[in-house]
């Protein structure tokens, strides 16, 4: 099956193809239309003429019809993760248990939020009555990557229809078919023609025509610092609204009084879980001296045990990565880690698999010791299955070390000591920070980086006000 574009309502095909490719088989399985600037135009003007009637429409009914394809995602959740982890090379379990069942929440999420939405008045002393409208913006951009497709896209597009703008859509080409379902489903939802449009095809062609567009009034991207930078110059001269979610080297603090088996295996889900392609993936290990050669022992058992295999065997719980690109990226930070002096304590290399996924791109859970901050193990996003661990000696070098990196997305800490995890929390250069936990969210709170990971916020309210324009409003009395 081909993934192409949704235009007006429509599935159209764009003048050329991509090669859609499996990853856990290593080969092309369809096709994806590869736009240009005439396709984004068509989609912008499509939005550009639904835009009045749909910010006019009663706020009750667009969060009926942002619920009503909620519901179908929910009658979809196996077709939607199937093709998640085909597209993806992500286990098929990963992807029914938490990736598509986000999608339809964020759907949920924000038909409610819109409802329970309200602005601020000030009343000035009794000469004046001051009021704010948050208006919604127009056609906005809303452009994601490929770790967390569907889950990603409608974290954007949702509150995006919810305020009232109209979208263009551009998901990564890499992963393109659960955005072609999504097509499918809005239409079904009866989602009028032109609110949502949706661009398939190559960042730096379609990607970037659409960032470039006159009439684009935001753009919320979700994908790597280096294409966030160049969106953030594109935008800064238009003076265009821009939230940027962008990568990270996340750090995983384990204080020797923490409970290990519970920081050990969440520390191994938040190093490991889809293949360390979340940008929330834990890839520095830091642990307070006394515990480190027990965390050390335990964790790799863990990264050991992990069962590798077909993403569309249920009991898969490493697959692919996903893409060759990818993988050759990976394979080469491995190797650096080697160069640096980095001893690989398990993993390191390509998994070899047999029959339909020979020819895959599998990468062993690998874990590294023996290099320090400054490294650049320690300090560039390698989004794979690798994590280092590197020992410390008290909160101040904890601290430090947490923060010795351009990015600052999200950290988790480990201890029994609560007084002691708030005061490393206030510390931390961090835009999330979870103590004993691990990705444990919820919509409502604000989620984003500091430093290289981020400008904005996305989640809750702070979606909503990025998605709208405020007015005041001064009244005379
Ligand atoms: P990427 O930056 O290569 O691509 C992201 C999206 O931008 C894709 O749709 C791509 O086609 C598009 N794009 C590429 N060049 C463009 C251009 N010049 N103009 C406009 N669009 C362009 O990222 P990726 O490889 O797809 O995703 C992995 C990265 O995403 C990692 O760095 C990861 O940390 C990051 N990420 C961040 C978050 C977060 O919330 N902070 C979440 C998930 C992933």
């Amino acid at each position: 099956m081909d993934a192409l574009n949704y235009i007006d309502g429509k599935h159209v095909a764009a003048a050329e193809w991509l090669d859609n490719v499996d990853p856990a088989a290593g080969a092309p399985y369809g096709r994806v239309a590869s736009s240009d600037a005439a396709d984004v135009e068509r989609a912008v003007a499509a939005a550009r003429r639904a835009f009045p009637a749909w910010a006019a429409t009663p706020v009750g009914q667009r969060s009926r019809l942002l619920r009503a394809v909620a519901r179908l995602i929910d009658r979809d959740k196996d077709r939607l993760a199937r093709a998640e982890a085909i597209d993806g090379g992500k286990p098929v379990t990963l992807a029914s248990s938490i990736e598509v069942p986000r999608a339809a929440q964020n759907f949920d999420f924000f038909a409610d939020a819109i409802t329970q939405w309200h602005s601020e008045a000030h009343p000035t002393d009794e000469v004046a009555l001051n009021y704010t409208l948050r208006q919604p913006l127009g056609v906005v951009a809303c452009i994601s990557p490929w770790n967390l497709p569907l889950y990603l896209l409608t974290w954007k597009v949702a509150p995006a229809l919810a305020a009232g703008n109209c979208v263009v859509a551009k998901p990564s080409e890499v992963t393109p078919m659960t955005a072609h379902l999504l097509g499918e489903l809005c239409s079904e939802a009866g989602l009028p023609a032109g609110v949502l449009n949706i661009i398939q095809g190559l960042g730096p062609r379609a990607g970037s025509a659409l960032v470039a567009h006159p009439e684009i009034r935001a753009v919320s991207f979700t994908g790597s610092t280096r294409v966030g930078r160049e969106i953030a110059g594109q935008t800064a001269q238009r003076f265009v609204k821009a939230s940027l979610e962008m990568g990270g080297k996340n750090p995983n603090l384990i204080f020797a009084d923490a409970d290990l088996d519970d920081a050990v295996a969440q520390t191994a889900r938040a190093a490991f879980q889809n293949q360390g392609q979340i940008c929330l993936c834990g890839s520095r290990i830091l642990v307070e001296r006394p515990a480190y050669e027990e965390v050390k022992e335990r964790l790799v058992a863990q990264a050991r045990a992990l069962r590798i295999g077909d993403p569309l065997d249920p009991a898969t719980e490493q697959g692919s990565l996903v893409s060759r690109q990818h993988f050759d990226k990976v394979m080469g930070c491995l190797e650096l880690a080697r160069q640096e002096g980095g001893r690989v304590l398990c993993g390191g290399k390509r998994a070899r698999l047999e029959g339909r996924c020979r020819a895959g791109w599998f990468v062993e859970p690998t874990v590294v010791d023996g290099l320090g901050p400054a490294c650049r193990t320690n300090q560039e996003e390698i989004f794979g299955p690798v994590a280092t661990l590197q020992p410390f000696d008290g909160v101040d070098e904890a601290v430090q070390l947490t923060n010795a990196t351009r990015y600052g997305l999200a950290a988790s800490l480990w201890t029994r000591d609560l007084s002691r995890a708030h005061r490393v929390a206030a510390r931390l250069q961090s835009g999330i920070v979870w103590v004993n936990c691990w990705m444990m969210r919820d919509l409502r709170t604000p989620f984003g980086g500091v430093k290289e990971s981020g400008v904005g916020r996305e989640g809750g309210f702070d979606a909503l006000r990025f998605f709208t324009e405020p007015k005041n409003v001064c009244v005379k009395l």
